[in-house]
């Protein structure tokens, strides 16, 4: 799967914001095929499991607690360069500092509350696509 998937969460407050619909529609638009979809709600330790490189960092409670606020909805995403270009079409990390247009600088609220995650790297979409999903549950073709 390298290059070709990313993983992509809409975080709790984008979600009760009822933005759902509209990011997903951006994503489509963009070119992406999602290949596997689901609400899911975490637990505060499958949160903390989720975002274990971050433990050391300040904000990992914060952030941890955020996440197991309320529903996600985690998706598979499929196009060539998937993980960076996804990146640039959610935008820099703190919605304030996000290009115009951007998923975050559209829907985020704050630096934790920044509507979506996305994956840095082929090697972490490939953890974080199965942290969520089996293969089973990825379509193809
Ligand atoms: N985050 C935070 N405070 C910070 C840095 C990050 O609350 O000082 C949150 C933010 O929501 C971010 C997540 O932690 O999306 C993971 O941080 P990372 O540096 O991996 O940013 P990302 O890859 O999501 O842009
Ligand atoms: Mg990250």
């Amino acid at each position: 799967m390298t290059g070709k998937k990313t993983f992509t969460m809409i975080k709790p407050l984008a979600f009760k914001q009822g933005y759902t619909g509209k990011i997903l529609d951006r994503i489509l638009e963009e070119g992406y095929l999602i290949v596997a979809l689901k609400m899911y709600f975490l637990c505060k330790r499958e949160a903390k499991a989720f975002y274990e490189v971050h433990k050391e960092r300040p904000f990992y409670d914060e952030l941890t607690d955020y996440m197991a606020s309320g529903p996600i909805v985690a998706a598979i995403l499929q196009k060539d360069n998937a993980v960076s270009d996804y990146r640039k079409l959610i935008g820099a990390t703190n919605p304030k500092d996000a290009a115009p247009g951007t998923i975050r600088d559209l829907y985020g609220t704050d630096l934790s509350r920044n509507a979506v995650h996305g994956s840095d790297s082929d090697e972490n979409a490939l953890i974080e696509c199965r942290f969520f999903f089996s293969e089973l549950e990825e379509m193809t073709g």
